[in-house]
């Protein structure tokens, strides 16, 4: 795979890069630019090397048609202060207004164009239905340069189509991911454990599988630990439960025990009688969650036994809240779990923390982003990489140019 060092003299060059400037929003106002800083330095790179660079990113899910709300207008603006430079904003993607941006930049100057998810092109299904869009995208541009590792498994035209069109490097930033995931397939330190939180199981059935055969420890909160809980015979109340997935966890749950690995569950769980902040609160033992009573958190006492299980370990991965922790009353499990992780950071081993809305959690929550080894900007990427996906978006930087 080349990186921007193998593509050679930059200088006047047009260089797509598709960066993942997916950033959390409040109206127009940002509310964690994590991932816009993780794209810097390769922007940086770039400008330095003289080259005109073309950013390309998407912004939520708009239905494949401009739709204000999603507009990267308020991003491209936050990425010209963080940079200290102007950045040039095309109100299109791929149309007039792109390319007159593109053609008036000068050499390391930067334009940031519309919200690729404008266009209907950017997610079509088969490469057919991405062609024209890709074939518009790399119009713009001399060469292309790989940056959004949240992407990286989406075959979408501006991740894989376009690589196919132009000349093509991976980023600094996907480089970087890649060799910290890279650690953790390959020989990790032990103890390792994985953390498995967020809401729904069925996103991360297929990591449970494959991490059997790697980590030694994997601990389960948030929303899917109930169907873990339920596999087991326990009753969750009116908790989230993927019923259909029951089965196949009690698969997962034989598989651990056959295979030496231990599955730590909560041992109490903060429950409440509705899905909001200012609802009635009471921490139960997991085995007795009332029948009009959700859970919300783990309990303090779980999150004791997590620590106790992560204090020792060498390497750590974790994704999904342990909790509903953007309402106050539900954010301590997240919060003492990420505690735990730093303590990890602080004895030397290797903590990573997965995952866009994670990090946003963690910083959410008052950590900053240098007591972890490492804070990932791709939660599906990264579990993807560590199920043994192929990820389409890197497998195609494999292949030769155009
Ligand atoms: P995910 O995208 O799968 O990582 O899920 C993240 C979401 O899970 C966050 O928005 C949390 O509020 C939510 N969550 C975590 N624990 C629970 C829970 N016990 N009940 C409902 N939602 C939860």
């Amino acid at each position: 795979m080349k990186t921007i060092g193998d593509l050679g003299d930059l200088r006047g060059k047009r260089v797509l890069v598709r960066s993942d400037l997916n950033v959390p929003l409040d109206g127009s106002t940002i509310t964690d630019d994590g991932r816009i800083r993780a794209s810097l330095p390769t922007i940086q790179m770039l400008t330095q090397m003289g080259a005109r660079v073309v950013v390309c990113a998407h912004l939520g899910r708009p239905k494949g048609a401009p739709d204000p709300a999603y507009s990267l207008a308020p991003v491209a603006r936050r990425l010209g202060e963080l940079l200290g430079a102007p950045v040039a904003f095309a109100e299109d993607t791929v149309g007039p207004r792109a390319h007159a941006a593109v053609d008036a930049l000068g050499d390391g100057r930067v334009v940031v164009l519309e919200n690729l998810r404008f266009n209907p092109g950017e997610t079509g299904k088969t490469a057919a239905d991405r062609e024209e869009f890709a074939r518009q995208l790399a119009s713009l541009a001399d060469v292309f340069v790989s940056d959004g590792f949240g992407v990286v498994h989406r075959e979408q035209a501006s991740v894989y189509d376009v690589a196919k069109l132009l000349p093509h490097a991976v980023g600094g930033l996907v480089e970087a991911e890649i060799s910290v995931l890279r650690r953790l397939t390959q020989e990790p330190q032990r103890p390792y454990a994985v953390v498995l939180g967020g809401a729904k199981v069925s996103d991360k059935l297929g990591v449970i599988g494959n991490l059997l055969g790697t980590a030694d420890r994997l601990l389960i909160g948030g929303g899917m630990v109930f169907t873990f809980l339920k596999a087991k015979g326990l009753e969750v109340g009116t908790s989230l439960l993927e019923q259909d997935q029951v089965d196949a966890v009690k698969g997962y749950l034989d598989e651990a025990a056959d295979k030496g690995v231990e599955i730590v569950l909560p041992v109490d769980i903060v429950v409440a009688d509705a899905f909001r902040a200012d609802a009635a609160t009471t921490t139960v033992p997991v085995e007795q969650i009332p029948a009009d009573r959700m859970g919300l958190d783990i309990g303090p006492r779980s999150s004791e036994l997590f620590a106790e299980k992560l204090a020792d370990c060498r390497t750590v991965f974790w994704n999904g809240p342990m909790g509903a922790f953007e309402m106050e009353p539900y954010a301590a499990g997240t919060k003492a779990l990420a505690q735990s992780l730093a303590d990890v950071s602080k004895a030397g081993g290797l903590t990573v923390v997965g995952g866009g809305d994670s990090a946003a959690a963690v910083r959410q929550l008052g950590f900053s982003d240098d007591r972890f080894g490492h804070i990932s900007t791709g939660g599906g990427a990264s579990l993807e990489y560590l199920e043994g996906k192929e990820l389409p978006g890197l497998t195609v930087l494999e292949e030769d140019d155009a």
